[in-house]
């Protein structure tokens, strides 16, 4: 079996993840599309500012005219609860509607289909790990930072690389940057390097600088791919649906995406619903 690795023979990624729909997504959003970096908001739908109303507190949310910056190129918008509530202290019926009353809000504000999620709180459970899944959602984001940048086992339990405020992060930034190969624990030839956040936390520590260093650092590789959440799982989750000979020398794509093998350095392209000898 030849390795995978992400699209055009790619093998590293790069994506964000920011969270509560705040007022300050907006500099991020700005700040993305000056770098051509890609990314996904979560944000509880049912919590807004009101319409002609200034941001005057830290955590203030986007109004639904605001909202509208999501529809930009590079951006997601992925479920955080309908109005963030804990999901592991709320009754089964309020967390279907925690989560499915945010999903069918979002898609109708924002005309798409909603995949991904972030808990509230980092907080999850078994069970609500399980109503996700019953929902549709293919990954959520967990908070628990563990500075690994392999492709995570369980995307429902999706742990990001660092949190933009994290001391390790520059260090890591360097040895995603230098190809330096991952840790032997975590053998993985592809590299996610995924930080996550709250956009107020950049006010709130007056460092907003620090994000448009890393991003500048970060921008215009030609050997990152630069993808939302959505995009990785996804394209994560097709490869690994690839089906093999017993000596896996012939490969077929049983999916709707082209997924992207590499020979030794020569990537090989298995497109959809093709069968091809390795
Ligand atoms: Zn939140």
């Amino acid at each position: 079996m030849l390795p995978i690795t992400f699209p055009n023979g790619l093998k590293k990624a790069f994506t964000l993840s920011y969270d509560d729909g705040c007022y300050d997504d907006l500099r991020l959003i700005e700040m993305m599309e000056k770098y051509g970096v890609r990314g996904t908001f979560n944000v509880s739908s049912g919590i807004t500012r009101p319409e002609g109303q200034e941001p005057c507190g830290s955590w203030e949310r986007l109004t639904l005219s605001e909202r509208q910056a999501y529809r930009r190129d590079g951006v997601e918008v992925a479920v955080h609860g309908q109005t963030h509530r804990d999901f592991t202290r709320i009754s089964e019926p309020e967390l279907i509607y925690e989560i499915m009353g945010d999903k069918q809000a979002l898609e109708s504000e924002f005309g798409c289909l909603v995949r991904g999620a972030a808990y509230p709180y980092g907080s999850f459970n078994d069970l609500s790990v399980e109503r996700l899944k019953n929902c549709g959602i293919k990954y959520c984001r967990t908070v628990w930072s563990d500075h690994s940048m392999a492709l995570p086992s369980d995307w429902l339990r999706l742990r990001p690389t660092a949190h933009h405020n994290d001391p390790e992060l520059p260090g890591i930034i360097d040895s995603f940057i230098s190809g330096q190969q991952p840790a032997p624990d975590r053998p993985s030839a592809l590299k996610m390097l995924y930080i996550w956040g709250h956009t107020p936390e950049f006010r709130r520590d007056g460092n907003w600088q620090m994000m448009e260093d890393y991003l500048g650092r970060l921008a215009g590789r030609d050997d990152v791919w630069y993808a939302t959440n959505l995009e990785i799982c996804e394209y994560a989750l097709a490869a690994n649906a690839l089906e093999y000979s017993a000596d896996g020398r012939i490969v077929h794509n049983p999916t709707a995406k082209t997924v992207w093998l590499d020979d030794r350095g020569n990537a090989v392209k298995v497109e959809p619903d093709e069968t091809v000898g390795v």
